[in-house]
């Protein structure tokens, strides 16, 4: 069975895609195929927005405080989608919308993103993963090359002024602390807050 919408904890979670540009080395894709006791998150082809939007009206919305876009993928490798679903969200209900994305969303659509998000999504949050590009580059894998990193600051500080709460995160087990500290610093450049998270997220 196709796994669309799945709730974890307080939220409902989204899954429109598979692909993504990058190939991270922790990436979940490489472990297992469910999460949190899930169906298979992969997708046996990409759901349209109309079945996006009835997997979402399955829930009870007002019983949970968010909606994530996630998945085993790239949510913005479907951007345009995403945000056709977030506004029919927008219109039914007034819980907070989340995308967590790797960044490259100005890659992957060749153009400036992060304004197209302005009173649709609440919450975005980017994988910083990395304090500097070289190992960015050799972790995360991105097929657009050494550059991302500075592109994926760069669409984190756009978000800032469009997106009422912009985050970044780390994760806990693979950075150290002087590596987190650098990170609270790239955020607060960028006007993000940082978020250590747990590996399982
Ligand atoms: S960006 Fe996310 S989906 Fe893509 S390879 Fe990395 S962990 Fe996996």
């Amino acid at each position: 069975m196709m796994t669309i919408t799945y709730k974890v904890k307080n939220g409902i979670y989204v899954n429109m895609t598979n692909r993504c540009p990058c190939s991270c080395t922790f990436c979940l894709r490489h472990n297992g195929d469910g999460v949190y006791g899930s169906d298979s998150l992969w997708l046996e082809r990409e759901p349209t927005v109309e079945e996006v939007c009835e997997s979402i009206d399955k829930w009870e919305l007002s019983d949970y405080d968010e909606i994530v876009f996630c998945g085993y993928g790239e949510p913005t490798e479907r951007l345009d989608d995403l945000l056709k679903v977030a506004a029919y969200i927008k219109q039914k209900s007034d819980i907070k919308i989340r995308i967590n994305t790797n960044g490259l969303s100005d890659l992957i659509n060749g153009e400036n993103t992060a304004p197209k998000l302005k009173g649709l999504i609440d919450t975005v949050s980017v994988s910083l993963n990395c304090v500097d590009k070289e190992e960015y580059f050799k972790t995360v894998r991105p097929k657009f090359g050494i550059s991302s990193y500075d592109k994926m600051l760069e669409f984190t500080e756009n978000c800032v002024k469009y997106v009422p709460h912009v985050v970044m995160t780390v994760v806990d087990k693979v950075t150290s602390k002087e590596e987190q500290a650098e990170a609270r610093k790239i955020c607060a450049s960028l006007g993000a807050t940082l978020r250590v998270r747990e590996f399982e997220e």
